[in-house]
């Protein structure tokens, strides 16, 4: 009998261990089900951070080609970079150390490259009375061995005849280099507008391209170079940073002044262009053949050539030769591009 009593008691503390580790099972559960949505709130907090450091390298690797492809474009580049942060988040769902490790040792590119991208500071004397005239110099980029490349270069526009030869440009999809003078009809003006909007090359030439006046003194060609420097930069907002002498660098003109006058713009940053190929459609007694035949026959001596051209409202002969240049020379294996500060210039001697 005592034996069945105590039996009993054992099943009654066996089946109360039982209910009550039931219990604590349930309650354990319970616990575990309660913790899991309080864990998650935290981790949806640490998302959003992490999507900020998860968006670092998707915005990192974009940053070093924008910069490096477009060097003169740190805006631009800034903006590249924040586009893919604002469109990664659906990246975000990859662990969270690994992409901070990343973020961290990613950083610095973006930094270290905006300096790169960022032409150097140009620093302005004090006093200087054109303080606006500095530009920041660039390396220029040498030219590369079997790259057959013509540089078409307009002076003495804009005229009535810079949007025919714009025109003429886009049919062939090439682009040139206007060096231009101080014109300031609506006319001309729109055509400034024009060169820049498709993609051409501004450049000062001169404003009065008055010899005697513009070659007197470095002070006197600031003078007019600023006043053209102005018209370009009020009417197309386009900082020119290239320009050519009115007459080319050597000159009767400017025998005393031309080595003064090019360390004062050389000292401010300006990059200048003579050429190596002279349609001769400012000579006396040129024609549309002359044209034509000097272009074609000195270019082939070159494989870089900067062609000189006028776009004067008196040069029609040279805006109708225009396409049977361009084809002629593309069909002799030559490229065209628009003249910027990287390309090496081709100089006349100067006299010392
Ligand atoms: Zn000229």
């Amino acid at each position: 009998m005592g034996n069945r009593r105590k039996t009993r008691h054992l099943r009654t503390v066996i089946l109360s261990m039982a209910v009550v580790g039931l219990f604590l099972l349930c309650v354990s559960i319970f616990y575990q089900g309660l913790l899991e949505p309080i864990s998650s709130v935290p981790a949806e907090s640490g998302g959003a951070s992490l999507s900020e450091a998860a968006s670092q390298p998707e915005s990192a690797p974009e940053q070093p080609p924008a910069s490096s492809a477009r060097q003169d474009e740190t805006p631009s580049a800034a903006a590249s970079g924040e586009t893919p942060a604002s469109s990664a988040p659906p990246a975000v769902s990859s662990e969270a150390s690994p992409p901070e490790s990343k973020a961290e040792s990613e950083a610095p590119p973006p930094s270290s490259a905006a300096p790169v991208s960022s032409l150097p500071p140009v620093s302005v004397p004090e006093g200087d009375p054109y303080p606006e005239l500095y530009v920041p110099k660039q390396e220029f980029i040498p030219h590369e061995l079997g790259d057959k490349v013509v540089y078409l270069t307009f002076d003495d526009g804009p005229s009535n005849l810079t949007i025919p030869v714009l025109d003429v440009l886009d049919k062939y999809g090439i682009k040139a280099t206007f060096f231009v003078v101080g014109k300031t009809s609506e006319e001309d003006k729109e055509a400034l507008r024009q060169t820049v909007q498709r993609g051409h090359t501004l450049a000062v030439h001169t404003y009065t391209h008055e010899y005697s006046q513009i070659y007197a003194s470095p002070e006197a060609y600031l003078s007019d170079f600023s006043k053209m420097r102005n018209l370009i930069y009020e009417t197309t907002g386009v900082e020119p940073t290239i320009y050519r002498y009115a007459g080319g660098s050597v000159n009767s003109y400017n025998k005393a002044t031309a080595r003064a006058i090019t360390d004062e713009m050389n000292r401010r940053g300006y990059v200048y262009y003579d050429w190596n190929v002279d349609s001769g459609d400012a000579q006396h007694g040129s024609t549309a053949e002359s044209i034509y035949q000097n272009v074609i026959s000195q270019t082939s001596k070159y494989e870089k050539a900067i062609v000189l051209m006028h776009n004067s409202s008196v040069k029609k002969d040279t805006l109708d030769q225009l396409p049977r240049i361009i084809e002629k020379l593309q069909e002799m294996g030559y490229r065209f591009a628009a003249l910027d500060p990287t390309v090496q210039p081709i100089n006349f001697r100067l006299p010392d």
